[in-house]
């Protein structure tokens, strides 16, 4: 258990979203549409903030 490696992108990839509840790729994580903008990625004409844009979420699968 060596965890020296903290923070830090390593090719600038990573990122949540305000809507992001894991990482991607997170084990027992999962992407789910985003309910601010249901999908499209835009809330009135704006990039949404929650999903950064993409449309989708990273959420927790059976998390409190
Ligand atoms: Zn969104």
């Amino acid at each position: 258990m060596a965890n020296s490696a903290r923070g830090g992108t390593p090719t600038g990839t990573g990122g949540l979203n305000p809507g992001d509840d894991a990482k991607p790729g997170t084990p027992g994580s999962g992407e789910n549409t985003c309910p601010a903008c249901g999908g499209s990625g835009r809330v009135e004409n704006a990039p949404c903030q929650e999903c950064g844009g993409t449309g989708v979420v990273t959420e927790g699968i059976g998390g409190g």
